[in-house]
Parts: C-alpha cells; sequence; structure tokens
C-alpha cells in the first residue's frame, strides 16, 4: 500500500507559494480522497511515473492526454533537444515552424493551413474569433457539458468566479446531439451565429462521454453551409486517438476549422488550428499570438511524433489496448455483483462503477451512489494504477497487453478490497 510522506511534505510548501498548491485540472481537489493520490510525480518514463516517495503508476491520465507515445520518448525527445540546442526562442521562426505545418497539413483530411500556439484554449478562442472574422457575426452555439478551455468566455456559466456573465453572453448553450434545438437556434437567431464549436464526440468531465448519433454530424453539416455558420471541432482532447486525419473525417464531414492541442507532440508544448482555404483570410484579419508560440522546438519534437503515430497507426493500438482493459473491467465487475459502465472511444474511455447494475438513476453528484467508484479508484491508486474518478482516461501507445494484465490484476484486487465495504 502506497504512502506519499514526501509528496505532502511538499505541498505543504506549496501551499505557502502557490495559489492551491497545485491548481486547476491537476489539483488535489479533484484527486479525492486526497490522501489516497499522490500530489506530485518525480519522473516519468513509458506508459508509466513515479511519484515524490518513489512510488511507480501504470498511467492512465497520460498527462489528461499529452503522453500519447508514452513518457520521455526517446525518438521526439531527441528532436526536440536537437532543436533546443539551436537557439529554440528566436527573433524570427525557425523553418522547422512550416515543416511542421506542412506534415499537419498533410495529414488532416480537411487542412490546408495551420497556426501554431501553445494550450487547447488557445486555439478555441481563436476559432471563435477567426469565425466572428468570418461572419461578421457574435454569437457561438456551444454544447451543454462541453468543455473548451478557460478564457473568461468558455468558463462556465455563472459557476466560476472572475468570469463575468456579460462575457459568455453572445454563448447559446444546447444539448449534444439534439439537431432540434440547433434547428431552432438557427431560426431565434437568424443571421447572428458566427460558430458552431463542439468536440467530435461528447466527453464531458463528471459523467459519461456519448458518440455522434447516426447521421448527426451530417445534418449539422448542412445546417452550417445553409446557414453561413463556422463548423469548428475542437479535437484537443480526441485528436490523434480516434484517426490521424481529424475527428471530424474520423465521423464523415468535413470541418471548417479544427483545433488540436494534447497529442501532437507527445507532451512537448504545441496546439494548433488547422483551417481551410475558405477561413485563411479571416484567420490572417485576426491579431493573435504570444511569447513563447513560434518556439522551435515543440515543432522539431511534433514532426517526429505524427511520423511514429502513423508508422505505428496509433490511434488503432490505443483502441485496441483501451478496449482490451476496459472489456476486463466490465467482466470483473460482474464477478462482484457491480456494473462497470464504459462509454466513450476506448482510446480515451470513461468508466462509471455502478453498486446496482443496471440502475438508471445513477448520479454523479449523489455522494451515495459514486462511493463505490470513489473508494475503488483510490485503491487503484493506492496499488500502483492511477486513475481517476470524474474524467476520461487516456491510453498511450507505449501501454502493452502485459501491462494491462497487471492492470486487470490491481482491479481485481481493488474490487476485493471495497467488497466487504460495499
Ligand atoms: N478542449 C478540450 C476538449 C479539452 O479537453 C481541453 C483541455 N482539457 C481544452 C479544450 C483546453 O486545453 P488547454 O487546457 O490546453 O488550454
Amino acid at each position: 500500500m502506497y504512502t506519499f510522506t514526501k509528496g505532502f511534505e511538499k505541498f505543504e510548501r506549496a501551499k505557502k507559494v502557490i495559489p492551491k498548491g497545485i491548481y486547476g485540472h491537476l489539483g488535489t481537489a479533484v484527486h479525492w480522497p486526497v490522501e489516497c493520490f499522490p500530489p506530485f510525480s518525480e519522473k516519468a518514463e513509458g506508459a508509466y511515473f513515479w511519484d515524490a516517495d518513489g512510488n511507480k503508476y501504470l498511467d492512465f491520465m497520460c498527462a489528461y492526454g499529452p503522453n500519447v507515445l508514452g513518457y520521455a520518448d526517446p525518438d521526439v525527445d531527441k528532436a526536440g533537444i536537437e532543436e533546443i540546442k539551436k537557439g529554440n526562442t528566436i527573433t524570427r521562426p525557425s523553418t522547422v515552424m512550416v515543416d511542421f505545418a506542412e506534415k499537419l497539413v498533410s495529414t488532416t483530411a480537411m487542412a490546408d493551413w495551420a497556426f501554431f500556439a501553445k494550450n487547447g484554449g488557445d486555439v478555441t478562442s481563436l476559432a471563435v474569433m477567426v469565425a466572428r472574422a468570418a461572419t461578421g457575426r457574435k454569437k457561438v452555439i456551444l454544447v451543454n457539458g462541453g468543455y473548451h478551455g478557460v478564457a473568461p468566455w468558455a468558463q462556465k456559466k455563472g459557476a466560476n468566479e472572475g468570469a463575468w456573465e456579460k462575457e459568455q453572453s453572445n454563448n447559446i448553450y444546447l444539448d449534444w446531439n439534439d439537431v432540434g434545438q440547433v434547428e431552432k437556434a438557427i431560426a431565434d437567431n437568424k443571421g447572428e451565429i458566427a460558430c458552431f464549436l463542439s468536440t467530435p464526440y461528447h466527453h464531458p468531465a463528471f459523467g459519461s462521454q456519448a458518440m455522434p448519433a447516426d447521421g448527426y454530424w451530417q445534418k449539422i453539416r448542412k445546417l452550417c453551409t445553409d446557414n453561413g455558420i463556422v463548423l469548428a471541432i475542437d479535437d484537443v482532447r480526441a485528436g490523434f486517438r480516434l484517426s490521424m486525419t481529424g475527428s471530424d473525417n474520423y465521423f464523415g464531414f468535413k470541418a471548417d476549422l479544427l483545433c488540436y492541442c494534447k497529442s501532437i507532440a507527445n507532451g512537448w508544448p504545441v496546439s494548433a488550428i488547422m483551417g481551410t482555404d475558405a477561413l485563411r483570410s479571416a484567420c490572417e484579419d485576426v491579431f493573435y499570438t504570444g511569447s513563447y508560440w513560434m518556439q522551435s522546438s515543440p515543432f522539431a519534437a511534433g514532426i517526429v511524433c505524427i511520423d511514429k503515430l502513423l508508422k505505428l497507426d496509433g490511434p488503432k493500438y490505443m483502441q485496441k489496448i483501451g478496449k482490451k482493459y476496459c472489456d476486463g473491467l466490465v467482466e470483473l465487475a460482474k464477478g462482484y455483483g457491480y456494473e462497470m459502465e464504459v462509454t466513450g472511444n476506448p482510446s480515451m474511455f470513461n468508466i462509471i462503477l455502478k453498486q446496482q447494475p443496471g440502475q438508471k438513476n445513477w448520479s454523479f453528484f449523489n455522494e451515495k451512489d459514486r462511493a463505490l467508484q470513489i473508494a475503488w479508484t483510490a485503491e487503484n491508486s493506492l496499488k500502483g494504477v492511477y486513475l481517476t474518478n470524474h474524467h476520461n482516461h487516456f491510453i498511450n501507445c507505449a501501454i502493452t497487453e502485459k501491462d494491462i494484465d497487471f492492470a486487470l490484476d490491481v482491479a481485481d484486487q481493488a474490487f476485493k478490497a471495497v467488497k466487504p465495504k460495499f
């Protein structure tokens, strides 16, 4: 059973010099019960990371997505480090920026151009700005429960300090998979909607994932085209885990803008918005930049990352490995009289553990309903498999079938540990 003495000593020091000690999605408040998860990491390699106390974890969070080939991939890191030695952040961008843009344009089906930034939120904000520049309209359709970053416009409506409602006043929030709501919003806001921005399938935190219904994207594509609305896909999380050609292509439609981030350079900091020729001049009209956005090392790392993913057929491999784990969990849960609900693509699966199989009114926000899931997830962490109890998980290409056997063995031990209480 793992303990975290050194980690929590450091956490006490952190709280004095860093707000919350650790903030945002890595904050201790969302990795709970706090005492069951390591606050800090020390190092990582392949499918594993080690915490500040030397405990080792098979990591199903993958840094929330960026770890797609395995931590510290030697080929990707070699390319990035060689590029760092050449100066890295220079007055004029390195030519490697062009090479990376060409690589992404050649792999992404919808794209004629690429524009680089650092984080996912940088490019989702740019998608909205480009759409507004192109259409001369203000309003944006978003899906309830979707996440597009932390810019004031993208904050959860009314829920987060520091963002004014006014900054979200041009957002129209609709339910996932509901074409009728989109038709009504377009009719009610005639000539005012600049953009429809959504993830390619629904992957909200604190809930199950949902695939697009048959024909959903084709209907949305047509509605956008017929009404002069820019269709922007937030592929920050799903990019390169469903397909190497863009998740719009995977679901059989063509987006106007596509946002990539997490998996494009295996942890080297870069994001990209991909666009069509029709939106090139609108993107040129928007002034948008950052001190480190044209830093060369992530571009060099990204080229190698994409080439390796292509060579391995990364998405296919991750889906196979993810399926093996999820199928195993479903079977194990049954053996203990529980139900493991698995949703989403296996490369970024979500799991919800239900004490009563088939329970329809199960609620994520009912502590009683979630108690089993929380306890079981914590047991996994204490035995060397890192999962969360509120967010989808991620597979990377370094996870082997043997690793999955280990993970299922730990899952079984975790079920045994919680069964007497539930
Ligand atoms: N969109 C989606 C779908 C995401 O999952 C995230 C990050 N979790 C973002 C946007 C924001 O990305 P970042 O945190 O890099 O700004």
